[in-house]
């Protein structure tokens, strides 16, 4: 019988999921009577649908996003400066991740900018985009070794398959040559061509400190506010606001 073949045709093709379910689904298309086409776009169906899902999990998993910081634990009341609609828009990636634009979010510690920035970037990739999170001290510093190596070029290129780079913590690059140096690199690389999310508890005012000399900083903030949208979160850290609170609840009790 010819179809005997059909589980090893199956595996050779690569198509699992058909493999696991064409008996069970065959069965089902007998008793219903389906037509030849109905059973067989049901089974490509399961396994674009497999895939997908395949995908998507190991898009999650290369992004190395913080745990549990997404727009559904958000808290916007406390963030008053913060448009929901508009970090939904930021999310969904369309505008400004397909034209290589950035988010560059201002704000003092603890105001959630990291909370909010893991949140965009865990929706876009949902939406399909490639996503890292990195926090920028040690991505320098991974920059820094292939260069060392002779291999920034190489380095830089395996990071442009992402759409998103975040780049968490940018103020708290140590102001050394070489460091600072990699960074612009990378600002350069990524200039109107693939975005980047970045954090920082510092103004441009202060940028001097991260890069080495003002040039070179006036000349990254230049690149990096060309095509980008600048957020504030000028509120309390909400680390010390749940502390107090919670020192409120314990004396009432
Ligand atoms: P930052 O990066 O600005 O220093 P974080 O994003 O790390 O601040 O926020 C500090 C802590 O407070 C984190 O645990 C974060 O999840 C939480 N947090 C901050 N803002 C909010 C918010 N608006 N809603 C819910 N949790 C928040
Ligand atoms: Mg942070």
């Amino acid at each position: 019988m010819k179809e005997a073949i059909l589980p090893t045709l199956l595996k050779e093709l690569c198509l699992p999921t058909m493999s696991r379910l064409w008996e069970e689904e065959s069965k089902k298309a007998i008793e219903e009577g389906w037509p030849p086409m109905r059973y067989l776009t049901t089974l490509c169906e399961y396994e674009l649908s497999y895939r997908d899902n395949r995908k998507l999990k190991r898009r999650m998993a290369e992004a190395k996003l913080p745990k549990g910081k997404t727009l559904e634990t958000f808290d916007f009341s406390v963030v008053p400066t913060l448009n929901k609609s508009q970090i939904n828009a930021f999310s969904s990636g369309e505008i400004w991740i397909e034209n290589g634009r950035n988010l560059l979010i201002f704000g003092p510690s603890g105001a959630g900018k990291t909370h909010i920035g893991a949140a965009i970037g865990d929706k876009l990739v949902e939406s399909g985009y490639r996503v890292l999170f990195t926090r920028t001290t040690e991505l320098v510093q991974k920059l820094q070794a292939a260069k060392r190596e002779l291999a920034l070029p190489a380095a830089l290129e395996k990071l442009s398959k992402y759409d998103c780079l975040i780049l968490d913590d940018f103020g708290y690059v140590r102001k050394d040559q070489e460091e600072t140096n990699v960074l612009f690199e990378l600002i350069c690389e990524r200039y109107e061509n693939k975005s980047l999310l970045i954090t920082c508890n510092q103004g441009f005012a202060e940028w001097d400190g991260i890069f080495m000399d003002k040039a070179m900083a006036v000349a990254a903030a230049d690149r990096l506010v060309h095509h980008a949208t600048i957020l504030e979160i000028n509120v309390e850290s909400y680390r010390k606001r749940a502390a107090l609170s919670q020192m409120a609840k314990n004396k009432e009790l």
